[in-house]
């Protein structure tokens, strides 16, 4: 007898029929005489055109082995299966699946991949990620019972938790409230709180919130939450059981023709990035919430394509987004386009010295990625070329952070990187030193200079590294970002007419720019002022600057050796690199001179420790010492996503015992309940769904005291000078930061990710 079919179109259409000839999925076609074509009549449809294809008869009895998996799946005709699915059988077009339901007409289906909507694993999350090793089950178990909870929390318990309340009393105030029968007896129990005077209003709608987020919450982002798993290895357990290919997208370069298939407002929008037009005209769009179905709907409605998903980091989709859709104004990618096409063809004829560091379209390129990163405020540029034929990177370090900006083929690594050696008149035939060097480039009026630094790396590659020094202008010391107590000690510090200021932190926490402000405080015509530096940043009528050029001879040791011969009134040393210049640094302090400098130190306190152990003495030191400012440069929360929220009771824990329990209170800082907000960075186009953008500026301002002073005669330890200071008032950098929070210019995992 033939076998009987139902075929099921792709618009939705039906029909019944037999095989013509039994079916193989391989052919890509299926041959059927359909029932209403007439005796005879044979007809054969492609594979593309259908969603799926039953065969009719019984379902088999037998229980599905361990090769088979349990999957619901969806048609995108909107019909819904629950079968078993042979895990060993692979066609390209689509899998057979058995009915699991006894009552079902057909005793295998098979489903294309294109008519498939959704399918998930019928199993749940924990036991994927079980099998996958990450959670064990007790743990799992745990989590589920802390789920149970929260969805259970009543609102007088997250009253109680959140405003820190005795439990105990407010049961006696609803007790109270409800024998006094003054309350009727169905009176809410938010309702009574706020009659008593306990709560108010507004306590009470963030109370019901945090009830109603509990509600919702999911086990996985309670699993990520409790640190249990990170959100890549949750994405990857909800890719294999929403039967979605998990990928890293740092790998993919997404299709040109597949990132016009999607405007710039739906990625945005639904935070999704299109990666390939497949060739049966299906768009391969990759999402980050697997669990969403609103994403696929809004999808299919706003592109004619079918679409297949696939499932990749929310962070990497809105770098991905930045990459391929807000910074191709520049035409940096175009350009890079371009060279990828040719680079393709150049492959084939496996000849990569045809491009040449001469070539237009390499010269246009390097100029485009200079000027591009100036124009972004990028910091950094770093051009990394892979081993043999993989890409090569172009990274840019924005706001501390580098970000993946550019990959170019690897045909023209070579000739990039001896582009760039060729603007900074370096010898292009050398690859296996390092070498520096300066680019000076005009751009809109503007000299721009371009630090580089040439590293020669693994597979005979070179890597290029560019820092960008913009001339700019000081800024006044009031828009520094220091706080109240720390704008007017310092100010206060620098009305002293000699003495050192000494400014510390690491490479890239702004160093320069506060002793440029200071400088520019201070800086009128009756004084002279002398700076040294490397290089020169910021420059400032008035001042006279000097480059240093250690490579002749001309260190910072001779430049201020030249400047106290040279009638200073101030001088400016960039930094303190040996004992002799901190040396002769300190004694020009002391002999009636304002002296300023930075240096590598962490905190103010191990500033005054390290010089000591570098030979100073600490009674001269003491004598001259003025004020440590250390300092650190942390990310920004974006200001156009601020959204206050409610902190539970354990980051606001976490922010009092980073900042010290001791002082927290003293400091009046703000007491946990009665509304306390803090703030975050919701995510949006200003910030590349981030959170952040720029940065704040975290100080600590060591003043030299008299009992600062004094202990640092005695020798006391960094610790001992530390807890002095701040007897004396010093807010630690911590503690700044964590001010700061407060203040909702940043959040406390960022402060912590620049004072140690
Ligand atoms: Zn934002």
């Amino acid at each position: 007898m033939q076998q009987q079919i139902v075929l099921t179109f792709m618009d939705g259409e039906q029909a019944e029929g037999v095989l013509a000839r039994p079916f193989a999925p391989k052919e890509n076609e299926i041959a059927v005489t359909l029932a209403e074509a007439g005796e005879g009549m044979q007809l054969s449809y492609p594979l593309y055109d259908l969603a799926c294809i039953k065969l009719v008869g019984t379902p088999s009895a037998a229980a599905p082995t361990a090769q088979e998996i349990e999957e619901e799946i969806e048609t995108v005709t909107g019909e819904k299966f629950h079968v078993s699915i042979l895990t060993k059988e692979k066609y390209s077009l689509g899998f057979y699946g058995l009915p699991l339901a006894k009552t079902s007409h057909y005793k295998s289906i098979f489903f294309t991949f294109h008519g498939i909507k959704k399918r998930n694993q019928d199993r749940l999350l924990g036991s994927i990620l079980e099998e996958q090793g990450l959670v064990d089950r007790p743990t799992m178990q745990r989590a589920l019972e802390d789920q149970k909870k929260l969805r259970n929390r009543r609102l007088g318990e997250i009253i109680v938790q959140q405003n820190n309340f005795d439990q105990t009393d407010v049961e006696r105030i609803l007790s109270d409230a409800r024998s006094s029968g003054e309350i009727p007896r169905n009176a809410r129990i938010g309702d009574i709180l706020v009659a008593a005077g306990l709560v108010s209003r507004a306590q009470i709608e963030t109370a019901l919130g945090s009830q109603q987020k509990g509600r919702k919450k999911r086990i996985g982002e309670l699993l990520i939450e409790k640190k249990l798993i990170t959100e890549e290895q949750l994405l990857g357990a909800l890719a294999a059981k929403f039967r979605m290919p998990f990928i890293d997208l740092e790998q993919i370069t997404p299709d040109p023709d597949a990132l016009k298939a999607l405007s710039l407002d739906v990625v945005t929008r639904l935070q999704v990035l299109p990666l390939r037009l497949r060739p049966n005209r299906h768009l391969v769009v990759a999402i980050s919430e697997p669990t969403n179905p609103t994403i696929f709907d809004n999808l299919r409605f706003t592109t004619s394509y079918p679409v297949d998903l696939v499932v990749a980091t929310s962070q990497q989709i809105a770098d991905a987004i930045e990459r391929c859709y807000i910074r191709t104004e520049s035409r940096v990618e175009e350009l890079i386009g371009e060279l990828d096409e040719d680079a393709v063809h150049n492959e084939e004829e496996n000849d990569d010295s045809a491009f040449s560091e001469s070539d237009s379209q390499i010269i246009n390129l390097v100029n485009k990625v200079l000027i591009d990163a100036y124009k972004k405020g990028v910091s950094d540029i770093h051009i990394e070329p892979g081993i043999g034929r993989q890409t090569c990177l172009v990274r840019y370090r924005v706001d501390g952070v580098c970000h993946v900006m550019h990959r170019i083929a690897a045909a023209y690594k070579n000739a990039i990187v001896a582009r760039i050696k060729i603007m900074a008149r370096l010898d292009i035939a050398e690859h296996r030193r390092p070498q520096s060097g300066k680019i000076l480039l005009r751009y809109e009026g503007k000299k721009i200079e371009y630090r580089l630094e040439i590293t020669p790396t693994v597979g005979g590659n070179e890597d290029a590294v560019l820092r960008i020094l913009a001339s700019s202008n000081p800024l006044p010391l009031p828009k520094m970002g220091f706080s109240q107590a720390n704008l007017h000690a310092f100010e206060e510090v620098l009305k002293k007419p000699y003495g050192i200021i000494l400014c510390v932190g690491p490479t890239g926490s702004g160093k320069t720019t506060s002793l440029h402000s200071a400088l520019g405080h201070i800086n009128h015509s009756d004084r002279k002022i002398w700076t040294a530096e490397d290089p020169v940043e910021i420059t400032q009528p008035g001042l006279r600057q000097v480059q240093v050029h250690p490579k002749i001879g001309f260190g910072f040791k001779e430049a201020l050796r030249s400047f106290l011969r040279a009638d200073p009134d101030v001088i400016m040393i960039g930094e303190m690199r040996d004992a002799e210049t901190a040396k002769t640094a300190i004694e020009a302090s002391l002999t009636g001179h304002l002296v300023f400098s930075t240096l590598h130190t962490n905190s103010a306190p191990e500033t005054v420790v390290r010089l000591i152990e570098m030979g100073m003495d600490p009674y001269n030191f003491a004598d001259a010492m003025l004020g440590i400012l250390a300092q650190r440069l942390a990310r920004r929360l974006c200001d156009h996503c601020l959204q206050p929220y409610c902190p539970s009771r354990t980051e606001y824990d976490d922010l009092v015992h980073a900042y010290g329990e001791e002082w927290f209170e003293k400091h009046g800082l703000p007491d946990y309940g009665e509304g306390l907000t803090l703030v975050k960075g919701g995510g949006c186009r200003e910030c590349n769904g981030t959170g952040y953008r720029g940065r704040v500026a975290i100080h600590e301002m060591m003043v030299g005291t008299p009992t600062v002073k004094s202990a640092i005669k005695q020798g006391k330890s960094a610790e001992e000078l530390r807890s002095l200071a701040i007897d004396e008032g010093m807010a630690t950098l911590k503690m700044d930061g964590i001010q700061k929070v407060f203040q909702g210019l940043t959040d406390l995992d960022q402060v912590l990710r620049v004072c140690l």
